[in-house]
């Protein structure tokens, strides 16, 4: 099998054709790293690449399906992790310069998995800078451009893992989720990204952004391969406090199952104003086949979705604050040069270090948490997030999972938002809410727009009903051809 046709298939088809011995593993991993090679440099998606330790994880996988061992069902092939998650013996830069060439001593839960379950890791994909951003035109390396129109921009922070996945040079990445991170770049590219429940995935190793909404989650090119990829990372850690223990369960199986009678909450909020005509008709469109389907649909509010933008943006910029006061030159990466004393060290350091929304970041954060401000602003976006999940508790008594848009548009023009972070942050008005809410979301593609960019569907499930929010979407996925469309980069 040629390479071009090799990389296009998911990672369930790489893995069975590694099984039946069509195909070994160093050949599947060579093959995503020519053509990451190929289109990379057009694309910006990776910021650096871990060939060596790919090919070694695939030499092993290789030996081990010649002695006939049973393995993982994962194992031998290729993945990409988000860049700010640690790998021993790579950078994990978070696509910061206070970063830069900085190697962690130790391995994320996440990586630690995907190492057990001998999966070649082959690189770190480029992303917003620690996460903070929409549209990845914050990050320090270099820019990362939609595989669908190189003028567009992949969405963000994860924009390098997603882009990665729709150009096919890899079929499954990890990406990270503070307030839609995963699934609004899923959206932008056409491909599959879920963030998990909160708590479900370890965040051991993962640089913190804003600790009480940060979860690890997947992207694939169908829902099959995220679901598998989740089983692989997800389960206890008793480095992480957060980590829920509860058995993680067989969601690839799980998800087969059929959805007549599943009741299908449909947010009235969010198929208002301001929803662009063409993802309109598309949510129409995808409600429509879920009745096909047998599901009933059920018209469900969020009254206090209008909130959720402003919590978000005080939560996280406050937890922010404190995570990112650890990068000041004394453990980590970038020192400033020729500082006069420790404090002028620090200020240096960070001036030099960070870029301009994670300076706009900490600054709005440390401002809401000073003394005299905490209770008007910190305290009180906390007990709106508290009324935002009782809003969750009472819709999920109504409906089995919702779906929205994933955004009320498509990826829009590199450089058309950077100067107005407000409207940037309105990007996200249908994906932060479940990360307030702490419950699981994901994107799956259900159309393409007038000039041929992808639309997103966005479910949502009650905490730990990943399973039923997978199995609404693999069952939507089965009796649609979106996710068949592959960008033609
Ligand atoms: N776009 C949001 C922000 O900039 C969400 C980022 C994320 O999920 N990491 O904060």
């Amino acid at each position: 099998m040629s390479y071009k046709e090799l990389i296009k298939k998911t990672a369930i088809e790489q893995s069975r054709l590694l099984k039946n011995k069509e195909v070994s593993s160093v050949e599947l991993v060579n093959a995503h790293f020519e053509r990451i090679e190929e289109v990379d440099e057009k694309l910006g998606s990776f910021n650096s690449l871990t060939k060596e330790a790919a090919l070694k994880t695939a030499q092993e996988v290789d030996a081990k399906i010649k002695n006939g061992e049973q393995l993982p069902v994962l194992a031998g092939v290729p993945l990409a992790l988000k860049d700010n998650m640690n790998m021993v013996g790579s950078y994990t830069t978070a696509s910061s310069k206070i970063l830069a060439n900085f190697v962690y001593p130790y391995d994320a839960t996440v990586t630690a998995k995907l190492k057990e379950n001998l999966v070649p890791i082959v690189g770190k994909a480029n992303m917003d800078e620690f996460a903070m951003g929409s549209s990845n035109e914050n990050s320090a390396t270099k820019l990362v451009r939609n595989p669908w129109d190189l003028n567009k921009v992949p969405g963000g922070s994860s924009g390098g893992s997603a882009a990665a996945v729709a150009a096919c040079e890899v079929p499954v990445s990890l990406g990270s989720d503070t307030g839609g991170s995963i699934r609004l770049p899923a959206s932008f590219c056409g491909i599959v990204g879920v963030k998990p429940t909160y708590g479900r995935v370890s965040r051991y190793g993962l640089i913190a952004f804003a600790s009480s909404l940060d979860q690890i989650g997947p992207f694939s090119r169908c829902v099959e391969d995220s679901a598998l990829v989740l089983e692989a990372i997800s389960g206890y850690d008793s480095k992480d406090s957060t980590s829920l223990n509860i058995e993680v369960p067989k969601y690839s199986d799980l998800m087969k199952k059929d959805i007549k009678g599943l009741k299908v909450g449909v947010i009235t909020e969010l198929l208002a104003d301001g929803v662009s005509p063409d993802v309109k008709k598309a949510m129409e469109s995808a409600i429509q086949k879920y009745k096909d389907l047998g599901a009933e649909i059920v018209e469900v509010s969020l009254p206090l979705l209008k909130y959720s933008i402003a919590v978000y943006y005080i939560i996280a910029t406050a937890e922010a604050s404190s995570n990112l006061a650890r990068f000041d030159g004394v453990k980590y990466g970038h020192r400033a040069k020729d500082a006069k004393n420790l404090i002028d060290m620090y200020c240096q350091t960070r001036a030099e270090g960070f870029g301009d929304e994670v300076k706009r970041r900490i600054m709005l954060g440390t401002y809401a948490l000073s003394s005299g401000y905490y209770d008007a602003y910190y305290k009180k976006a906390q007990q709106v997030r508290r009324l935002i999940k009782n809003d969750f508790d009472k819709v999920f008594t109504q409906a089995d999972v919702i779906v929205c848009p994933t955004c009320p548009y498509t990826a829009f023009e590199i450089g058309s938002k950077v100067q107005d972070p407000l409207s940037m942050y309105l990007t996200d008005i249908g994906t932060i809410t479940a990360n307030l809410g702490g419950i699981p979301g994901m994107s799956i593609p259900c159309g393409f727009d007038s000039t041929g960019m992808p639309i997103g569907l966005e479910l949502l499930a009650p905490a730990l009903k990943e399973d039923v929010m997978l199995q609404a979407a693999y069952n939507f996925e089965q009796a649609t051809d979106y996710h068949k469309k592959i960008a033609s980069i």
